[in-house]
């Protein structure tokens, strides 16, 4: 058991105290987590936070993912889902596949399509915006969640118009959120070093907090794992705090596994699961202004999930439906949950499950509480 005199005797006493008044953590606090050897008591703090912010809830949601395209021109070196067009697997969705892809998923209760892919240069602004519509026509009360900060900047340097313009279109066109990717880790060296090509963490920020002001709610993410440094973690913790203390247009923080597979950094190991929840843990206790931290089980296995529950995160994301980004770097999980799965897994971690919409609503707690089969081992 972890008490006040332990904290204080391993060293962690004062950021304890801080916890438990609800005081802002510094960058040396958020060093100090990272870098404490006591994993268990770095948890046990995030998860004060978590249960004072989310009590006992779990969320999770019924989602589809669509990945409109894989050709890309940024070329990032820890990716191993673009493609140029001149590989024999590019490819570009069309309507008509968007729309049957949408339509194949008809008879499941998914709230929310999540879309992104390759800044595909081929594609002009007015693709995306039909994709949103195409969406909407099949199913037209589903929460479309697409594009990253990354193609919004690249529609307006390629159209010559600002970032409020292209957001006020993709509105219009119906987009209800934006995922929050792109920025990996935000700093620039880390830019220089492996994705020189997409904007830099300045303009990832200016293009979400434009969407925020028009008022589209967005994640974001942190990608970790590669080549990264503690310093740059959480320098990169901190600029999203001081940005959601502007705009309170952020609702989830997503730690994003680095999975080195088919990629150029494919010397590197995968993250063990200590790390996994060190930076679950790290960010629920400096993000002291974001309401969610969410345990992506794609990236980190259901097991995993289920233990970041107790570190700091209060949602596991959603059904998901053939996810192939993360896949495509040699992730071993499967491309999807059931919505039984996904109670069961919330349910065996001690959590209380609550499915919601994309932006937190509940829809009520359903019959799929009643006991089932163990969650899957992926
Ligand atoms: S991470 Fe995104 S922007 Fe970078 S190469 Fe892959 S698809 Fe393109």
């Amino acid at each position: 058991m972890i008490t006040a005199e332990y904290l204080e005797c391993v060293g962690l006493g004062q950021i304890a105290r801080k916890v438990d008044h609800g005081e802002r953590l510094s960058r040396e606090d958020g060093m100090l987590l990272y870098e404490h050897p006591d994993l268990n008591a770095v948890g046990y703090l995030a998860n004060q936070v978590r249960e004072r912010l989310n009590g006992n809830l779990a969320y999770y949601n019924v989602n589809q993912h669509i990945n409109p395209t894989n050709v890309c021109n940024k070329f990032c070196k820890f990716c191993a889902f673009y493609r140029t067009p001149r590989d024999s697997d590019a490819y570009a969705l069309t309507r008509e596949q968007i729309q049957a892809r949408v339509r194949e998923k008809l008879h499941e209760p998914i709230t929310e399509i999540h879309m992104v892919g390759g800044v595909n240069p081929d594609l002009p602004l007015e693709y995306y915006l039909d994709m949103i519509r195409a969406v909407h026509e099949v199913r037209p009360s589903v929460h479309v969640k697409a594009l990253t900060m990354v193609e919004v900047a690249d529609f307006a340097q390629r159209t010559g118009r600002s970032v409020e313009a292209i957001v006020r279109d993709l509105k219009d066109a119906g987009i209800g959120s934006f995922p929050g990717g792109g920025a990996e880790v935000m700093s620039a060296r880390l830019h220089r070093l492996l994705f020189p090509k997409k904007i830099d963490f300045h303009g990832w920020l200016e293009c979400a907090k434009t969407a925020h002001r028009l008022g589209l709610k967005s994640n974001a993410t942190m990608l970790y794992g590669h080549v990264e440094t503690t310093e740059e973690k959480v320098a990169h913790l901190l600029l999203l705090r001081e940005a959601q203390d502007e705009t309170g247009g952020f609702m989830t923080f997503i730690p994003l596994a680095f999975h080195p597979e088919n990629t150029k950094l494919d010397y590197l190991k995968k993250a063990t699961a200590a790390e996994d929840l060190r930076n679950i843990a790290v960010a629920r206790l400096m993000l002291d202004n974001f309401p969610h931290i969410k345990a992506f089980w794609i990236m980190i296995t259901p097991r995993v999930a289920q233990i970041a529950l107790s570190y700091g995160a209060d949602d596991i994301d959603g059904t998901v439906t053939t996810e192939e980004i993360v896949h495509a770097a040699g992730a071993e999980t499967s491309q999807s949950l059931s919505r039984r799965d996904m109670v069961t897994l919330i349910m065996e971690a001690g959590r209380e499950p609550v499915e919601r919409d994309t932006l937190y609503h509940s829809i009520g707690i359903d019959a799929l509480r009643a006991p089932a089969s163990p969650a899957p081992r992926a």
